[in-house]
């Protein structure tokens, strides 16, 4: 098909011009004085974006390694590590915890539904070392409310670090590592930061940066660090992405990170008055939840709109996964976007959907002024 790919799936998402124009350069010397150069401007503008003073580690990784990464830098094997259920995600995550010898108490969720900041109060036994929670469900599009499950914690009293993963949420929705009160913040580059998938990210506390996880090598937090404070790296690092990532982060700074939390706030409300519009049901049953960077879409034929938005409008819809399968589409609206590319996206699932009502709902809401009365 000539024209645009429309690839709105909640990730990986559309990488900018500028940012595939910055990737393709020579590779240079990772221990040479332009690596270093790169690496001490891209470091500090990561602490920006993830709200903290402490370190930010980067790893040549998917935000599963940055998971892994966050275990085992802060527990040993046989601790207790407190999950909440909040959709295919939170799931995964906590497979790996349990693979990693790790014992998991996972509070079960309706996938509706965000951490429920109470059972985490009820649930935190004095044996929890750690409580993880998914911050944005991209399974659901449901976000947990993490400020309340610190308070729970603190209310609680209890020493537990707090994990969080912010893989779909960072750079598309507020997010305060230090104010919040999280000891290890999980991402990956491929959502809001607007990149191609590879790279890693773990933002680190001073509690959890105490913890000595037993077993550990690659992605010991420790050498990483000390290598950092000269520019470099332990190991050979994915030296293009972190071209392309110098460069997200500055349209990041350019935009502001608040009008981008505005812009994907007020593309995600377009987004669910459509859904409305065409007589369907968004998942998240919560509107203190609501996700801004994607939406799933409760219907019953999901995978043959799915079918159709790609092989008729050449769309990528995202697919329902674990028990979701077949049951929701998920439309992504985060990332590298605007008022137009989420017009023609709802465009497509409209026409996919054989529905009217939707785009005009959207575009009522996002130009008032302009809408025939
Ligand atoms: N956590 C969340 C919330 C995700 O959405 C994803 C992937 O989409 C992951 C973790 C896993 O990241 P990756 O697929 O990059 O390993």
């Amino acid at each position: 098909m000539s024209g645009r790919h429309f690839l709105q799936i909640p990730g990986p998402t559309n990488v900018p011009d500028r940012v595939l124009r910055a990737i393709d350069r020579a590779t240079i010397d990772h221990r040479g004085p332009e690596f270093a150069r790169l690496a001490k401007e891209i470091l500090p503008g990561l602490q920006k974006v993830f709200r903290t003073q402490g370190p930010v580690v980067v790893y040549p990784s998917s935000g599963t390694g940055a998971w892994e990464a966050a275990l085992v830098n802060t527990l040993e094997p046989g601790d207790l590590v407190l999950m909440c259920e909040t959709g295919h995600f939170a799931t995964l995550w906590k497979q790996m915890a349990e693979n990693l010898g790790y014992r998991v108490e996972f509070i079960p969720g309706d996938w509706r539904h965000g951490a429920d900041p109470a059972a985490v109060e009820r649930r935190l036994s004095k044996d929890v070392r750690a409580v993880a929670v998914v911050h944005n469900e991209t399974s659901t599009g449901v976000t947990s409310r993490i400020p309340e499950i610190r308070a729970a914690i603190d209310r609680a009293r209890h020493p537990a670090l707090l994990l969080v993963d912010t893989v779909s949420s960072l750079a598309c929705m507020p997010y305060f590592h230090d104010d919040w009160g999280v000891d290890v913040t999980v991402c990956g580059s491929q959502k809001g930061l607007m990149l191609p998938p590879g790279l890693g990210f773990n933002a680190i506390s001073k509690k959890a940066l105490a913890q000595a996880g037993a077993r550990r090598s690659y992605w010991d937090w420790k050498p990483i660090l000390k290598a950092n404070e000269g520019g470099f790296f332990p190991y050979t690092p994915a030296t293009n992405l972190l071209y392309g990532l110098r460069e997200s982060l500055a349209m990041l700074e350019e935009e502001g990170l608040e009008n981008v939390f505005a812009r994907h706030a007020r593309h995600a409300e377009a987004t669910r008055r459509a859904v409305r519009a065409w007589g369907l049901e968004v998942l998240c049953l919560d509107e203190r939840e609501h996700s801004a960077s994607l939406t799933a879409v409760l219907a019953p034929d999901a995978d043959r709109i799915r079918k159709i938005a790609l092989e008729r409008f050449d769309l990528s819809l995202g697919t329902g996964l674990g028990k979701l399968q077949n049951r929701v589409f998920r439309i992504g609206h985060l990332g590298w976007f605007n008022d137009l590319m989420l017009c023609g996206t709802l465009c497509g699932v409209e026409m996919s959907l054989g529905r009217e009502g939707g785009v005009k709902a959207a575009m009522t809401f996002l130009e008032p002024e302009r809408s025939p009365s």
